[in-house]
């Protein structure tokens, strides 16, 4: 838990979530400013900063995290015709919550990776 953490607080129940998946080392839920008719965010409950904050001792709950959020994806019948996810790092990357955290968008067409180069 890092003190005042938004993710943190949401993983353990202390901010209330729409969860559609949750287990002892993720969640997923519903993003509270949605950016696509379907948007849901997938946390480890273990806080780390960004994917920058990932070590070598952590591949494991990485490839959990991403084999998971491919599972919510499912479940939420996205995987046809598919659906874009994110992992936003550091400033430029426009990260605003630092608790590492997979974006899943889907239910319309996605569109372009970025708006400018
Ligand atoms: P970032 O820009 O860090 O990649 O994305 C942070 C995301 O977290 C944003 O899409 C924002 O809408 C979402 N978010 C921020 N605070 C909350 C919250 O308290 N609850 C939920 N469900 N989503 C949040
Ligand atoms: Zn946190």
């Amino acid at each position: 838990m890092s003190e005042n953490c938004v993710f943190c607080k949401i993983a353990k129940g202390e901010i209330p979530s729409r969860n559609v998946y949750e287990d002892d080392r993720v969640v997923a839920f519903y993003d509270i400013n949605p950016q696509a008719p379907v948007h849901v965010l997938v946390i480890p409950r273990r806080h780390i900063d960004s994917l920058d904050g990932f070590t070598v001792d952590d591949r494991d709950l990485a490839g959990y995290l991403l084999e998971r959020t491919a599972h919510v994806a499912r479940e939420l019948r996205l995987a046809e015709p598919g659906y874009r996810i994110s992992i936003n790092t550091g400033a430029h990357g426009g990260q605003e919550v630092f608790h590492i955290h997979v974006h899943i968008l889907g239910g319309r067409p996605i569109g372009p990776l970025a708006s400018r180069r």
